[in-house]
């Protein structure tokens, strides 16, 4: 493996790590797929998915994921629990840090996703994993017959309201502008369903409770600078992302909120260290990109290799 421990290590085991793994696999490199938690990324918390091609009547983010995951492993991937902490990729010999080992590549792959951004306000912190969540597919069922409030206006806080009315009597969905974001097919949906209702014009400033959780959320029309508690048991946060790139933070080039940023080959400013899915300055954050970027990127990272 010409001094290295592999040719490749593909950071992150989400549908673009995934990607990039199968390509390399398949071109016969040594490669390694590190993930901090479990192989799968955001899919796996993701309920039902209808827009990825292929699958007909949509498909389940776990089943997804299952089939990535099978898929890679017929190839001789290797897939490792382990978390990128920081790196020295300077040279020809890539080297990242993990909690417990150094790892050393030829070429490296950082598909690291986005983690959820907060809100930031009181009781958002104290209240996480006790009413307040950012996954409707692994929280829904602890809040059935409850109202929840639930805060954004893109597809994510769309999709998810939309499956939370399945197990509540009732989501109060705040967004901060007078229209939403979201593809016109979920704010159809939206429209029809009776349990979900759209609080315009307005944002959460407080979230409140006791000790057994959430009691009721704060929300201000910033129009009028009315201010009312909403009674709810949960408070669901779907405003946005932020990358997790952390680690490779002053070693290439990033966009102001620190996405990485990359060329159509997904090369970074780094010759051998490539960027590819949500953690990347993409347009469009979806699986089908983050699989199309981890494919782009698997194949340059052969010719890199080639030319070394
Ligand atoms: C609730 C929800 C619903 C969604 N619905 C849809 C949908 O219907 N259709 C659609 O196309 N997309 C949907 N998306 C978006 C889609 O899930 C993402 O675009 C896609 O998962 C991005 O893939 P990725 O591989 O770039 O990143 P991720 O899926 O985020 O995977 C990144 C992986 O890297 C790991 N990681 C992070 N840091 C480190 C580190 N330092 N060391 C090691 N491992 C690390 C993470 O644990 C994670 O497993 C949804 C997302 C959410 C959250």
């Amino acid at each position: 493996m010409n001094g290295t421990d592999y040719d490749l290590v593909i950071i992150g085991a989400g549908p673009a790590g995934m990607a990039a793994a199968l390509y390399a696999g398949r071109a016969r490199l040594s490669v390694l797929v590190l993930e901090k938690a479990a192989p799968g990324g955001q899919i796996l918390v993701t309920d039902w998915i209808e827009n990825y091609p292929g699958f007909s009547e949509g498909i389940s983010g776990p089943d997804l994921m299952e089939q990535m995951l099978a898929q890679v492993k017929r190839f001789d991937v290797e897939i490792k629990s382990g978390e990128v902490v920081s790196m020295d990729i300077s040279g020809p010999v890539k080297q990242l840090v993990l909690l417990d080992a150094t790892i050393t590549a030829r070429a490296v792959i950082i598909a690291t996703g986005t983690s959820f951004r907060k809100l930031g306000v009181p009781g958002e912190n104290r209240y996480l994993g006790r009413g307040v969540s950012t996954c409707a597919t692994c929280d829904a069922p602890f809040f059935k017959d409850s109202i929840v409030v639930a805060v954004g206006g893109g597809d994510t806080a769309l999709q998810e309201s939309i499956y939370l009315t399945r197990f509540v009597k009732k989501v109060y969905l705040v967004h901060r502008r007078d229209q939403l974001r979201a593809v016109k097919i979920l704010q159809e949906r939206a429209a029809l369903n009776d349990k979900l209702e759209i609080v315009w014009d307005s944002t959460v400033t407080e979230i409140k409770g006791g000790s057994e959780g959430v009691e009721a959320v704060t929300v201000k029309n910033l129009k009028t600078g009315e201010a009312a508690d909403i009674p709810a048991e949960g408070c669901f946060v779907w405003v946005g992302s932020l990358p997790n790139a952390g680690f490779a933070a002053g070693h290439m080039e990033m966009d102001g909120q620190g996405f990485i940023i990359t060329d159509d080959r997904m090369r970074t400013n780094i010759p051998g260290v490539y960027a590819a899915g949500d953690v990347r300055n993409t347009p469009l954050r979806q699986v089908v990109t983050a699989v199309a970027d981890g494919a782009v990127a698997a194949s340059d990272v052969m010719h890199y290799l080639d030319n070394m």
